[in-house]
């Protein structure tokens, strides 16, 4: 496999029906060039849905968690029944039987930590999405190569916070792409497996990762991130209305923006990408006709006050016990503890008798609350906004804290970051 490779992502959103698979096809259809490697997430909303049958299993709840999995089984065959017919359609329901026996065994697995189990189960979603995804593709006569990610993704055992073993995966996907040369290969996203064998994810939304990482790997030519929006925004289109496209960012902005949660790109998909000067494209898979989102090394011509919102986001403060100032002792013991919790550190402030740590409120429930109320005296307040502004002037900020109760405000550089409700 030489530079000429390509790589595609195709999230959720882009495999959500059979229509979005044709689609797929299409897409993939048109891309001449080169060899490519098609990165797709599980369809629709099917992590979810897996997360769900994950706590039903975790609560030994059979009943639901047996209904679960029938209804997505059901979203699954109902897809497959729309595109497939005669002989395809029975060797792609013969797969996906099989992976469904796969996910029952995994929700009965006794062994290993909880998050171990979480990645077993949750990795389905991929490993059901691919296997359509490369029978559509054989059905529109695009000749293919399906990959199973857990062989040539391999990560440390960090179960659902998994980093990759950039060697070993090098390894592991020439030695795949060597054994069987194809134009195409597709394989999931999110998923891979430690060198023991146990199946790991990334993190969610963890897709865009995998493409840039098979990039790196590959020393590929370019990554282009098929989404339902024509590019990267200004801001989320779900929160604003007059959203402009950034044509051109460079990858320093472009990992700004996805670092202070711009959902977009994954925080993580920029550096590896960086490091070999690998462009990186975010396209509309629905306007196939418009030219998206560029990042590369080149700076945009113009800086665009961009806006992130985090909704629901938790302030928490801490007061030493002992009525100490706040030290390097105290900070060491919590960010020690955020970091064996795999909580991110969303904002932190520093006062003299009390820090201030905010967090997605998700996680509230892996706080070791009793460990740290030995030392601290803890208060917390949710249903916050972590509101960013990349390239903020004082219009901006007023357009956007106008309705708001600013609560804590940083601003480094361009950068203006407000707490508010
Ligand atoms: P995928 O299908 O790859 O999982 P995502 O849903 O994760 O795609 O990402 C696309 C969504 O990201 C868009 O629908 C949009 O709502 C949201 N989004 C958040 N911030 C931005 C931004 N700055 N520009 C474009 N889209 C954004
Ligand atoms: N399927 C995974 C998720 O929903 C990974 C991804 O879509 O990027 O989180
Ligand atoms: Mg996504």
């Amino acid at each position: 496999m030489s530079q000429a490779v390509e790589v595609y992502k195709f999230g959720g959103a882009s495999v959500k029906d059979a229509e979005s698979l044709l689609n797929v096809a299409k897409i993939v259809k048109q891309h001449k060039a080169s060899q490519l490697i098609v990165v797709v997430s599980a369809m629709g909303k099917t992590t979810n849905a897996l997360e769900l049958i994950f706590k039903a299993r975790l609560n030994n709840n059979q009943k639901l968690q047996n209904k679960r999995l029938e209804q997505l089984k059901g979203f699954h065959v109902g897809i497959v029944g729309q595109l497939f017919e005669n002989e395809h359609k029975e060797l792609i329901l013969n797969e996906i039987e099989g992976v469904f026996h796969s996910l029952k065994d995994s929700c009965n697995t006794k062994t290993g930590s909880e998050d171990e189990l979480y990645d077993k189960i949750v990795s389905h979603g991929e490993l059901l999405s691919t296997k359509i995804v490369s029978a559509t593709l054989q059905l529109k006569d695009i000749d293919n190569k399906w990959i199973d990610a857990r062989e040539v993704i391999i990560t440390d055992q960090r179960n659902r916070n998994a980093s990759i073993d950039f060697t070993s995966t090098t390894l592991k996907l020439k030695d795949q792409l060597n054994k069987q040369v194809k134009k195409v290969y597709v394989l999931g996203g999110f998923i891979g497996s430690s060198k023991q064998g146990i199946t790991t994810t990334l993190g969610r939304e963890g897709s865009d990762y995998s493409a840039s990482v098979i990039a790196y790997c590959l020393n590929a030519k370019s990554v282009t991130i098929w989404k339902d929006v024509e590019g990267v925004l200004n801001a989320d289109p779900r929160y604003f209305k007059d959203t402009q496209k950034l044509d051109q960012i460079s990858y320093e902005n472009a990992a700004e923006l996805s670092y202070y949660g711009a959902s977009v790109i994954h925080p993580k998909t920029i550096q590896p990408l960086k490091k070999l000067k690998i462009p990186l494209y975010v396209r509309s898979f629905e306007k196939l006709e418009t030219k998206g989102t560029t990042i590369s090394e080149k700076e945009s011509v113009k800086n665009i006050a961009s806006f992130i919102i985090k909704p629901q986001q938790c302030l928490m403060s801490l007061k030493p016990k002992d009525f100490s100032f706040v030290n390097e002792k105290h900070l060491k013991v919590l960010y020690t503890h955020f970091d064996d919790i795999s909580v991110r550190v969303n904002l932190a402030q520093h006062s003299a008798i009390h820090t201030y740590f905010i967090f997605d409120q998700k996680w509230i429930d892996r706080i070791n609350k009793p460990l740290l109320e030995k030392s601290f005296e803890i208060n917390q307040k949710t249903d916050l906004n972590l509101i960013t502004i990349c390239f903020s002037d004082e219009q901006s900020i007023e357009k956007i804290t106008k309705d708001q109760t600013i609560i804590l405000d940083q601003k480094i550089g361009k950068v203006t970051r407000l707490l508010t409700y």
